[in-house]
């Protein structure tokens, strides 16, 4: 079990390999698409929909596992009522997105833009799949797209100031849920300088 003073890692798997080369796939995708290649996108899409991210994404986001996230429970003492607080407007959270390098401040994949993929899921309906429970979404989009991550948990009693937001993939904002930071042994993303390159989440398409 977790010490409290144990706080050595970042996020809770490391990311397998397959993240990354459906983020190239979605991108090459990006670019058929302003390029009117609509057939080389939607092969490129269905490319992307591996059942390993699905199957990576459970083992995070599905039961809890003292192996993978150091406790056995959900904490208890979350706030039955929480401070009402505005949320961030879509420029704030675009701001931080970009402030972030378009990546997961935790295990540093690439994320792609919610605009970009709600786009995709349009366009592409037959491919770019986007039911209602988990198995129907397309396991990339799913994985891959980016969410304001509260490093102290707004059930906890954490803000929506943005010191506390950071760019998060799925796995590490739905795996953490309640839990603080010390609970899972993470170290502070905030004291790692976020990647920033040409890596645009796929903002291009919205443009
Ligand atoms: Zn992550």
């Amino acid at each position: 079990m977790l010490k409290p003073s144990d706080r050595s890692r970042q996020c809770f798997l490391p990311p397998i390999p397959e993240l990354d080369l459906a983020a190239d796939w979605l991108s090459l995708a990006a670019d058929a698409v302003l390029e009117g290649r609509e057939e080389d996108a939607k092969r490129l899409i269905a490319k992307a929909d591996m059942p390993i991210l699905g199957e990576f994404a459970q083992r995070i986001t599905g039961k809890v596992d003292p192996a993978i996230h150091w406790q056995s429970r959900m904490p208890t003492d979350v706030l039955a009522e929480r401070i009402k607080q505005r949320m961030p407007s879509s420029s704030v959270e675009y701001g931080i997105y970009q402030r972030d390098g378009w990546r997961c401040r935790f295990c540093n994949i690439k994320v792609i833009s919610p605009k970009a993929r709600k786009l995709l899921v349009e366009m592409f309906p037959s491919v770019a799949r986007w039911g209602r429970v988990n198995r129907d979404k397309h396991y990339a989009l799913s994985a891959l797209t980016a969410t304001l991550d509260h490093i102290l948990p707004h059930s906890r009693g954490g803000t929506n100031e943005e010191g506390n937001l950071v760019a998060a993939c799925g796995m590490c904002q739905f795996g953490r849920g309640h839990w603080t930071l010390e609970e899972v042994g993470f170290t502070d993303p905030r004291e790692r300088q976020p990647i920033v390159d040409s890596w645009d989440g796929l903002t291009r398409l919205l443009r």
